[in-house]
């Protein structure tokens, strides 16, 4: 455990604007070698491997019941990674109910009448194309699974297939190189052109390859699979007793629709949110939490006058928003995108639908969705229920079923984006240290309380006090095991934006501590008000 060493003057100017007060540096270790920079780049992305590994030695997210094997599509969050999927939640609960006028919250139950999703079409309709390999037993969604003819000279040789991802292309042309060589055949390879598995003839499907065995002839016909987790309510195992988990939130905000009109003083336009779990029973659950079987969304419904010129404007100003706040919570601009879905590819409903797109290590894929529904669910309940869904216009003197806007989130996927946008690795004083640069807001710890030693009972004393007057405003960690620098580097990995350290001239001559920014690792010296002021100005955004 080394003293501190001489104070940097020569650095004290550029903190000086830092809060009020004398302020100077202490290096705890000696110097820093690199300023980090502020956000990722596109090169610097960390690998799925990496993540995966770092989360479940940090007690961020573990797999679920690890010590049964696992279970696949299934993810627990430990210590740290509750609290920052807490403070994702809280951000946008915040931002999306508390700071705006227009929009309330919401808690539906998680099961409810069967009704709900026969009207909503995800009893008929809320499946994805399955395949599976004979051989193998493995199991593929078919818009995921691509293939093309291999083409030499005007002849196909046969065939290639692989699973989507982001270097699927290069993948593809080095298997149709390899088949041209084992069969020896001369001539130009014609470009290789991937189509999903949806789209094969069935004249095809005995020519294409499982991806499992690489052997052609196994994989069955594309169908359906509905994606609902059933089970029964009631004592009885019967028909009439099945019932699901939801597969999304909003249907919850639908059905609730009439009951916050008439309870709540909410007017035309206006927006009901909500966050809770949802269950898809996903063919191929992948890319750890980005889509698993069981994960949380975050939903809000806006509900609008139907003509053209209001939808498209709160179309475009949701988009804006939900981009803006992807940003206030730390995720890099140049990290995510629009995808603007082609009017064929949209449902009979919708008048428009964009993706946030973002880029994930594993390639670039949709975060946010922000879908225009029409009056579509609504007219649904309506006819099913056969309860009324509209609404008296004042101004018209005319009932209408108002049409909704629907920005979609997955709290999982936006966990799984920040992660990737703020882990960061780099060296500091010669030794490599790991750092996750959080955002204050979704950073699970604010500040950490580091008693320079364990031994001195007036400094643990006063670093006590110091932590019990920060707890009361912000989460704070306690740390007084191991040398100040291992201290830091163990705060740096679970993303705590400040330590504060209490010394011996803490006690015995100024009463100051030492603060120190995890990013910039740069560190001054505050008493104790200007600590409180310091810490409320970079903390509470
Ligand atoms: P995808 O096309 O990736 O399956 P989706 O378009 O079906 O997603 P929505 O039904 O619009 O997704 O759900 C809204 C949001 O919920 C998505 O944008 C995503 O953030 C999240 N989400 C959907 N499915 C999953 C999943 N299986 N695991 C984690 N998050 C999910």
């Amino acid at each position: 455990m080394g003293m501190p060493v001489g104070r940097h003057t020569s650095m004290i100017a550029v903190i000086g604007a830092f809060a009020g007060g004398s302020s100077t540096f202490r290096l705890y270790p000696t110097r820093r070698r690199f300023i980090l920079t502020p956000s990722m780049s596109k090169q610097t992305l960390p690998t799925m491997e990496t993540l995966v590994g770092f989360c479940k030695r940090k007690g961020i997210i573990y797999p679920s019941s690890e010590i049964y094997g696992g279970y696949n599509g299934f993810f627990d969050y430990g210590p740290i990674g509750a609290e920052i999927k807490r403070n994702i939640k809280d951000a946008w609960w915040r931002d999306m109910v508390h700071r705006r006028d227009d929009i309330v919250g919401l808690d539906a139950s998680i099961i409810m009448h069967p009704a709900i999703w026969k009207a909503s079409g995800h009893i008929d309709g809320f499946s994805d194309p399955m395949v599976d390999c004979k051989t193998s037993k493995m199991r593929y969604r078919a818009d995921q699974l691509f293939f093309a003819p291999v083409i030499v000279e005007g002849e196909t040789i046969g065939y290639v297939c692989v699973l989507e991802s982001g270097g699927m292309q290069a993948e593809a042309e080095a298997a149709a190189e390899k088949m041209k060589r084992k069969l020896a055949k001369q001539g130009e390879l014609e470009p290789i052109k991937l189509k999903d598995y949806t789209a094969a003839r069935e004249d095809e499907y005995a020519r294409i390859p499982s991806p499992a065995t690489g052997e052609p002839g196994s994989l069955t016909a594309p169908r359906d699979f509905n994606l609902m987790f059933e089970t029964n309510v009631g004592a009885l195992r019967d028909a009439a007793s099945v019932a699901y988990l939801r597969p999304e939130t909003a249907q919850g905000i639908f059905q609730n629709f009439k009951n916050v009109v008439d309870t709540t003083r909410v007017k035309i336009p206006f927006g009901i949110a909500q966050i809770g779990k949802a269950f898809r029973n996903e063919i191929t659950p992948r890319n750890f939490i980005f889509r698993s079987r069981e994960f949380e969304q975050m939903e809000m419904e806006y509900f609008i006058d139907s003509d053209d010129a209001t939808w498209q404007k709160v179309y475009r100003e949701w988009l804006d928003w939900c981009k803006q706040w992807l940003l206030s919570i730390g995720i890099p601009e140049d990290m995510i995108s629009e995808d603007v879905h082609p009017p064929e590819k949209l449902s009979h409903y919708s008048k428009g639908t964009t993706d946030i797109m973002f880029e994930f290590p594993f390639g670039k894929q949709e975060l946010w969705g922000i879908a225009c529904r029409g009056n579509f669910d609504l007219t649904q309940h309506q006819q099913h229920s056969g309860k009324s869904m509209e609404i008296f216009d004042e101004a018209r003197k005319q009932k209408y079923i108002p049409h909704v806007v629907e920005p979609a989130l997955g709290v999982d996927r936006t966990f799984l984006a920040i992660l990737t946008a703020a882990y960061c690795e780099d060296e500091v004083d010669g030794d490599k240290r790991t750092v996750l640069k959080l955002h204050p807001r979704i950073a699970p710890y604010k500040v950490a309380v580091l008693p320079l030693v364990k031994n001195k009972p007036a400094l643990v004393e006063k670093a006590q006090e110091i932590y019990t007057r920060l707890q009361k405003r912000w989460h704070c960690a306690w740390d007084s095991a191991a040398a100040i620098g291992r201290r830091y580097r163990r705060q740096d990995e679970i993303g705590t934006p400040y330590c504060v350290t209490i010394d011996f001239e803490t006690i015995e001559q100024d009463n100051k501590v030492t603060v120190r920014d995890r990013d910039t690792t740069e560190q001054m010296r505050l008493n104790e008000d200007a600590l409180m002021q310091f810490l409320s100005e970079k903390l509470d955004v």
